[in-house]
């Protein structure tokens, strides 16, 4: 039996790139998908290619993670439509890159509203059904960017790594009930996001990243579904690092 029949994934952001891989890897593995972005083009679409090979599998849903009220009724519905999550996968994220010379007040509020607060406004929303399912998980997509840094991304950075303490918070609050909250730190990795920056500074990354190359969207699901198998039980608070080993 696939290893994720019977589960439930709520996967934001689940739209585009590293999302849109997670959301089918999770189907290809038995599960059911509620597939959240901001805009139902973008999730339904990717609900509609997934019930097109896997009947029922997905649903989507159109919401601004960043609205805390706006999540916590999306929520209700999707547990009403799914009748239960086992997982819920924080992915959805933005980047509103400047120096902090020229970075706009809104740019930070941006950034901090999606990536960071946005993961709150989910758990809320889930985290009294994760407590009563079967292998519960919290999984948010964080960045090597919140371990180290980047000049011209001091709203993003601030955002993933709050995210991280979010998690352990989390982890910590939650053991009690058996949920795990870990992170997962893509390095670079080709998506829409990664796709806009001008090929000096590709050349410019690549020598950072020992396995010289960057990662696909599929490296970082293969992590998430490793984090929500029932093998990773006892793995908890922690971040795993996917990133050719820029960050070692
Ligand atoms: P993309 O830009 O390709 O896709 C982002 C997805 O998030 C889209 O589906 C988008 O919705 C959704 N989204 C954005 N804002 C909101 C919002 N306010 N409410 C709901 N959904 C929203 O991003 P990636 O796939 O590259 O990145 C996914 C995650 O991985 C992000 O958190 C990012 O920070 C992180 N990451 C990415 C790296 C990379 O190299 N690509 C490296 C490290 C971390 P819509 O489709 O409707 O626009």
């Amino acid at each position: 039996m696939p290893i994720f029949s019977g589960k439930v994934a709520v996967v934001t952001g689940g739209g585009r790139g590293i999302g849109q891989a997670i959301a089918k890897a999770f189907v290809d593995q038995g599960a059911r998908v509620a597939v959240v972005s901001r805009s139902l083009s973008s999730c339904g679409a990717v609900a509609d290619e997934i019930n097109a090979t896997h009947p029922g599998a997905a649903k989507a849903y159109a919401v601004d993670v960043a609205d805390h009220d706006a999540v916590q009724e999306m929520g209700k519905q999707i547990i009403a439509d799914f009748g239960n999550v086992n997982i819920l996968v924080n992915n959805a994220g933005v980047t509103r890159d400047g120096l902090l010379m020229r970075m706009k007040s809104e740019d930070w509020d941006t950034v901090i509203d999606t990536n960071l607060k946005g993961a709150f406004n989910t758990v809320k929303a889930f985290m009294r059904t994760l407590m009563k399912a079967e292998d519960p998980r919290i999984i948010n997509i964080a960045s090597v960017i919140g371990l180290i840094g980047n000049a011209g991304q001091a709203n993003y950075s601030a955002s993933k790594a709050g995210l991280i303490g979010f998690t352990k918070a989390v982890a910590r609050e939650l053991a009690g009930r058996m949920v795990t909250s870990n992170a997962v730190a893509p390095g670079f990795i080709t998506t829409d996001m990664t796709g806009e920056l001008p090929e000096k500074v590709r050349e410019e990354v690549l020598t950072k990243i020992p396995l010289a190359t960057f990662g696909e969207t599929a490296d970082i699901a293969a992590a998430v579904l490793f984090l929500a198998s029932p093998q990773a039980r006892y793995i908890t608070g922690q971040v795993l690092a996917v990133d050719g080993g820029m960050t070692m």
